[in-house]
């Protein structure tokens, strides 16, 4: 479904980043990784991906950061020629109430999740509107649009990215340019991983579907928008959530 499109998925050493870029890898596509630093866990997840026969290379650098982000784009373009897909998935968590709540707990969230998908949409921008078909999936989360005690901070920047996903959807439209919006529930992960038992039961009880979500459930629907079967889709939000936020 996406033979030779470069595709380059942020966050993607591990979770979510890198089921979507082994199912990339799998529909054909040359994969761009990105982590905040080399690790051994991006270094395995490289090889992983070259295992199944995929182009695949590693940018480290840290997106909120305005030529980090500049990097991976050019890093994209150097290695491949061109930007087909970009997935717009690194994201932290800084939970607490409120009245807890520092600057710098507010602030590092909204300038990853959010500012850091503004930069690489920026950065990415020329090169996608040159190649028909290109598509941005932007991931949100369920927290962005219904909200969420203790997380302030990241509902709002889940709902920042929707606002950014719909006016880019406009902005980009004539340049052949799909933006798209991804809102996962609750999904296995070191994030999730991190939450007390309390909580997991709590969400647990909410999904219909009575399971937890799995970082696959959410690349299926990634690779459906970053190909050309969604070609009449943009500006949506679409939840990967086993029903929690009906
Ligand atoms: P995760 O397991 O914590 O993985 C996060 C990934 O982002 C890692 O590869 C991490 O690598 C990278 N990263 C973090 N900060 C970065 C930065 N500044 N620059 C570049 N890369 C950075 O998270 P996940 O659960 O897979 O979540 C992935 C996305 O889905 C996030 O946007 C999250 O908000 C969203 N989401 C997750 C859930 C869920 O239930 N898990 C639900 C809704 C939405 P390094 O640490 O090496 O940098």
């Amino acid at each position: 479904m996406l033979k030779d499109k470069v595709c380059i998925i942020t966050g993607s050493s591990r979770g979510i980043g890198k089921a979507i870029a082994i199912d990339f890898a799998k529909n054909g596509a040359k994969i761009v990784l990105n982590a905040s630093s080399e690790s051994e866990t991006a270094i395995n997840t490289i090889e992983e991906i070259k295992a199944l026969g995929a182009q695949c290379i590693l940018f480290c650098g840290d997106i909120s950061k305005t030529d980090d982000a500049k990097g991976l784009i050019d890093a994209a373009v150097n290695e491949f020629g061109k930007i087909d897909v970009l997935v717009n998935n690194a994201g932290i968590t800084r939970d607490t109430l409120i009245l807890r709540m520092s600057e710098d707990d507010w602030d590092s969230v909204l300038d990853v999740n959010l500012k850091g998908s503004f930069n690489t949409i920026k950065a990415a921008s020329r090169y996608m509107m040159k190649n028909n078909g290109a598509s941005i999936i932007n991931i949100s989360s369920v927290v962005g649009v219904i909200g969420n005690p203790g997380q302030a901070n990241y509902s709002a920047s889940k709902a920042g990215l929707i606002g950014l996903t719909k006016s880019v959807a406009k902005e980009f439209s004539k340049k052949g340019v799909r933006c798209n919006a991804v809102a996962p529930g609750f999904i296995s992960s070191d994030m999730t991983d991190a939450l007390s038992d309390e909580m997991k039961q709590k969400y647990y009880d909410s999904i219909p579907l009575a399971r937890f979500g799995k970082g696959e459930d959410v690349a299926k629907l990634c690779t459906f928008l970053a190909s050309d079967l969604s070609g009449y889709i943009t500006g949506q939000v679409i939840n990967v959530d086993g029903g929690l936020a009906i």
